[in-house]
Formats: C-alpha cells, sequence, structure tokens
C-alpha cells in the first residue's frame, strides 16, 4: 500500500477523476494532510464513509519514529527510525530569518566524496516522498513553529533520487499542504549533469547548489570520484543552461580544505572559471571528523581566499557553522554508527 503523504496533488486529483469522483477532493485531503495534521482518515469529517473504507484499503498513514533529539544553541538533530528500522537524519536550524531543516535524500549515499563522512555508509535505498516529507512535518510538530526554509542537502545525493526529490518539493511548495516559497527551497548536488539539466525543464525556481569544491579536473577527480562520470566542463555547460533558462543565480559550495584547494591559486583559477557566470560562491569552513585526514583551513586563508574572489569580481559568502559540537554539520551526519 502507497502512504497518503507524499502525493502531489495532481497525481492525487488524477486518482479521484479515476475513481469517478470529484478532483477537488485532493483539495480536501490536503487541508486534513497538511493543514490540520490528522493522523487518521476517519478524521476527515467531510469524507462520506465508503470513500474513507476506500482510501482505508489503498493508501496508509505511514510515519518516522524520532529516536534521538540532540540540541546546542542553534541546531537541533533529529534521529529517525523509518518503518524499515533504517535511521536517518534531520537538522534543524534556527536563523534570525526563520527555521530551516536540512533533511536527508536517501540512506547512505554512493558518491563517495573523499572529504565526506556521511557519505562512507553506502548507499541502501531512496527515501520515499513521504519520508522526506515527515521530516519536515514531525521536526515541525516537535519545535511547535513553522519550518520556513528546507534544504536538500543531509545524507545522500538527491539528484540520485530524482523523481521523488522534485514530487517533495512540488509538495512542500503546494499552497494547500506546507506553503514554503521556491526561494526557500534549496538542493545540493555533487554535480549529477543530466538532472541539472532536467530540473532547468520543471519550471520550478528552487535554488540550484553545486558541490564545487575545485577548479579543475584534476584536483576535482582527487576529491570527488563523480567527476570522473561528469567532469567540470560538462557541470559548467549544464549550469549555463539552468541559467539561462531559468534566470536564476546558482550557488557553488566550496569546502576550504587545508593545503589541498585552500591556495590563492586555487582562487585566481575559480576565478576564472566563474567569470560573468551568475552565481556565488559559499566557502565552506571543513568540519573535521574523527575518520578522515583532511583538516581545516585556517581563518585567515579563508579570508586570503574570499578577498581573492572578490577582488576578481566573484561573489562569495562564508558558511556560518552550525551544529558541530553535536556532529550535525555538513558531512558529520550518522558518523556515530562508524
Ligand atoms: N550530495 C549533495 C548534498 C549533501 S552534502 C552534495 O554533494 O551537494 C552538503 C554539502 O556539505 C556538500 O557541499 C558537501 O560537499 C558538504 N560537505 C561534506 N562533508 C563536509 C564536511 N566534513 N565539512 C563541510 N562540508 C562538507
Amino acid at each position: 500500500m502507497q502512504s497518503i503523504y507524499g502525493i502531489t496533488r495532481k497525481k492525487l486529483e488524477a486518482y479521484f477523476e479515476e475513481i469517478g469522483d470529484k478532483k477537488f477532493r485532493a483539495t480536501q485531503i490536503y487541508e486534513w494532510l497538511y493543514r490540520n495534521k490528522v493522523k487518521s482518515f476517519d478524521e476527515m469529517t467531510n469524507l462520506k464513509k465508503d470513500l474513507i473504507e476506500k482510501l482505508k484499503q489503498e493508501y496508509t498513514f505511514d510515519d518516522i519514529k524520532l529516536v534521538i533529539k540532540q540540541e546546542d544553541e542553534l541546531t537541533s538533530k533529529y534521529l529517525f527510525e523509518l518503518n524499515d528500522k533504517h535511521r536517518i537524519e534531520a537538522v534543524l536550524m534556527r536563523h534570525d530569518y526563520g527555521n530551516s531543516i536540512c533533511i536527508s535524500s536517501q540512506i547512505g549515499c554512493n558518491m563517495g566524496c573523499a572529504f565526506c563522512q556521511s557519505g562512507r555508509l553506502k548507499k541502501i535505498r531512496n527515501l520515499t516522498v513521504s519520508e522526506m516529507l515527515l521530516q519536515v512535518m514531525r521536526v515541525e510538530e516537535d519545535l511547535g513553529e513553522r519550518i520556513s526554509h528546507v534544504v536538500i542537502m543531509g545524507i545522500g545525493e538527491p539528484f540520485d533520487n530524482y523523481d521523488n526529490v522534485i514530487d517533495f518539493v512540488r509538495i512542500i511548495n503546494d499552497p494547500y499542504s506546507l506553503a514554503i516559497g521556491v526561494r526557500h527551497i534549496t538542493v545540493s548536488t555533487c554535480g549529477i549533469v543530466p538532472k541539472i539539466y532536467a530540473l532547468a525543464d520543471e519550471n520550478l525556481d528552487i535554488n540550484l547548489a553545486i558541490s564545487l569544491h575545485a577548479p579543475n579536473n584534476d584536483l576535482r577527480s582527487k576529491i570527488m570520484k563523480i567527476n570522473n562520470a561528469y567532469p567540470l566542463e560538462e557541470v559548467m555547460k549544464a549550469v549555463k543552461d539552468y541559467i539561462d533558462k531559468t534566470n536564476r543565480r546558482v550557488t557553488f559550495e566550496y569546502i576550504m580544505l587545508d593545503g589541498v584547494n585552500d591556495k590563492e591559486s586555487n582562487a585566481l583559477e575559480l576565478a576564472k572559471l566563474l567569470k560573468g557566470i551568475n552565481c556565488y560562491v559559499n566557502l565552506i569552513p571543513y568540519n573535521e571528523t574523527s575518520h578522515i585526514e583532511y583538516k581545516a583551513s585556517s581563518e585567515k586563508q579563508i579570508k586570503a581566499f574570499y578577498d581573492a574572489l572578490k577582488q576578481r569580481g566573484v561573489d562569495a559568502t562564508t558558511r556560518k557553522r552550525f551544529g558541530n559540537k553535536i556532529s550535525a554539520a555538513c558531512g558529520q551526519l550518522r558518523s556515530k554508527e562508524l
């Protein structure tokens, strides 16, 4: 049986038409699920008994179970258990502009980036649309406040679970669901080129972030194995196409690894690569993990890199570190299990 959560309104409308009912039932169900947050069909008091029985036969109310919540000042890390007992994490960050959640898209990850601890656990399976959605809903419920921003940057490669991620985005963006604006939704990819082209055609206008981390193929292939399948030139071509089609500004993420990619010469090469592209660079202080030999660049080095980019007209920001005390920062999720 399918979960009632995680079906786009369009698909639900098609279902009701197919069974000879009215399209607007989909909106009614959405309001029950996402506004009133009911947890059973019986609570949907404007539906007829026989329809409720039919829905019960075809759909379930699945859930994810909160196992542990860890907190520091601005961050909470939620460990959830899924129906098949696998565990995933989501991270809540309290920003001055609102509550933002970083959700996982897969159990494990096959991308094998050398610096990322989260990716050491091989992919077991994709998360379903409902499992992604329930991360947002259950954290929101625990918090008792609205979540206004969603980033798909937890464990997993979202573009390796593309169809589910797109449905998830359509649902959280739906005005009858959580109504999270597209400008408040960000998906981050290590650079799966065909899906960058695909996203450009979805008419979705969400924020796209590319994990770049190196300004040339030699260096990038050393730290990101995906670069062998989709080298830098192909990623850049796809990004340009994305910007042409959507008119959106793209973010390039760049982890600062001491002595690896943080020299001034790397900044110059990066500035050259990004020249004339509507983008900005998000410099990410590396979160060190116990199992991996990479070290974080010093603040001084990050500042010098930042200045070198700025001087060459490339817009840059430095990512604020969240949650490293509770191993909730980028690249640290699920590290306890390893
Ligand atoms: N698979 C997606 C999204 C998950 S990772 C992607 O690759 O974009 C989210 C971001 O955290 C990526 O830019 C990733 O490269 C970065 N990251 C991974 N390990 C990190 C670490 N230890 N410190 C800082 N950032 C890290």
